[in-house]
């Protein structure tokens, strides 16, 4: 028996992970029937393809492509304030954690930000992210029992020669340990250089030394790889955002900090983000001490904004279609198809509708068994790309989905 119980959870710890994997990977395996077989033997084959089920698409959820985030960052909490550019006291953060929650906007964790971005987690119409620069000791020791107050998630940005015992940390500066404790606790401990400098000048603060081009690339490089890659060493986790110092950046910057591995850069020019905001210059709103309007005017920048988009729109790369998004095909009379699954259920008396650019809506046929939505396209079709639009009505609320595929020999050719 005691074998048994000890064996039970191992497999369990076991097996979870590589289910996980093989799910995964056949979901992004999983063959389309090939629109190219059509093409070659004509409708009979179409007819058979339309009957057979269209992989569903892997699990992803209903992205609000309309989201909005904003994106705060933060550096000292004191009681007195001296430096009102980087400081505030603790009881105006606790006011406006409050404000956030008061005004039903969702902190939400930097990487749920990135999965969205990825189109594979769904986020709150209104969502803001916190950000603390620097790895301030008061950080710790204010901010975070106030942030687990509330439940917050936040995202540190710190510089590796800022932290207990770096060149230039001091009496008000984190240790490892401290960072380590905050990982622990969910903390997200993302990168803000080595030396915290102006990234665009060629001077090495450490050696007290102007660079020559070659020195300054070398340089730039450990500001931007060299902090990942000991941020990542120190504690064990994964580094993918970046927060420049001072906001200063130039293209170069950017392409250097895109090439070291960050999938995402932040600067401090406040500015909603959205689904299309390059991920290369994410603003986010630096709150000061003498200027309370900048938190009330980001919150209004998404709190004025109707609660919600009249259509949902679902990337392709969440939808199962044939021919696939980007595909060319050599066929100019497709069938057409689309498993919506995860446009939501369809609700029961509407049809989902399909439109085809060069033939307007079509009178596609819907199988609520398999999801998939079908037409077989029955005059050639002339433009060389052609867009699909199929929407359907979930929940009361329309959701569509548009994607595009090549047609190779447009126009052209024998019909069938
Ligand atoms: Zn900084």
């Amino acid at each position: 028996m005691l074998v048994r119980f000890v064996v039970l959870p191992m497999v369990l710890a076991l097996s979870l992970p590589t289910c996980k994997k093989q799910e995964s990977a056949a979901g992004s395996s999983e063959s389309k029937p090939s629109p190219t077989a059509a093409a070659t033997s004509g409708v009979a084959q179409t007819q058979t393809q339309a009957q057979a089920p269209l992989p569903s698409a892997a699990p992803k959820p209903v992205i609000d492509q309309n989201a909005q985030v904003i994106i705060f960052g933060y550096h000292r909490f004191v009681n007195n304030v001296r430096r009102p550019d980087t400081e505030i006291t603790p009881q105006a953060f606790e006011a406006q954690m409050q404000q956030l929650k008061d005004k039903g906007i969702s902190v939400i964790p930097m990487q749920d930000f990135l999965d969205w971005r990825r189109g594979e987690k769904a986020i709150p119409a209104k969502s803001a992210i916190l950000t603390f620069d620097d790895g301030w000791k008061s950080q710790h020791e204010v901010a975070w029992p106030i942030l687990k107050k509330f439940n917050y998630p936040v995202t540190l940005f710190v510089y590796t020669e800022g932290i207990r015992p770096g060149h230039f940390s001091g009496g008000e500066s984190m240790t490892w340990d401290q960072l380590a404790e905050m990982r622990d606790a969910g903390v997200d401990i993302q990168a803000h250089s080595a030396t915290h400098q102006d990234l665009r000048k060629p001077y090495d603060k450490i050696a007290k030394k102007k660079l020559s081009p070659p020195e300054y690339e070398q340089w730039l490089e450990n500001e931007l790889a060299g902090s990942k890659q000991t941020i990542e060493q120190k504690l064990g986790v994964k580094v993918n955002c970046f927060a420049v110092p001072y906001g200063f950046y130039n293209d170069h910057v950017k392409e250097v900090a895109m090439k070291a591995g960050f999938e995402a850069m932040f600067t401090v020019y406040g500015q909603p983000v959205s689904i299309r905001t390059p991920l290369n210059s994410v603003g986010r709103y630096l709150m000061e001490a003498n200027k309370p309007k900048t938190f009330t005017d980001a919150l209004a920048t998404i709190a004025t904004t109707a609660s919600g988009p009249a259509v949902t729109e679902v990337a392709p790369s969440n939808i199962q279609t044939q021919p696939a998004d980007g595909e060319t095909i050599k066929n100019a009379l497709p069938l057409i198809r689309a498993n919506i699954s995860s446009l939501g259920a369809v609700d029961p008396g509407t049809t989902p509708e399909m439109r085809v650019s060069g033939l307007g809506k079509v009178d596609a046929s819907f199988d609520p068994k398999t999801s998939t939505v079908s037409y077989q396209v029955t005059k050639r079709l002339k433009e060389k790309t052609c867009t699909v639009i199929v929407s359907a009505t979930s929940g009361g609320k329309k959701a569509e989905t548009h994607w595009t595929f090549k047609i190779e020999d447009a126009g052209a050719g024998a019909p069938p």
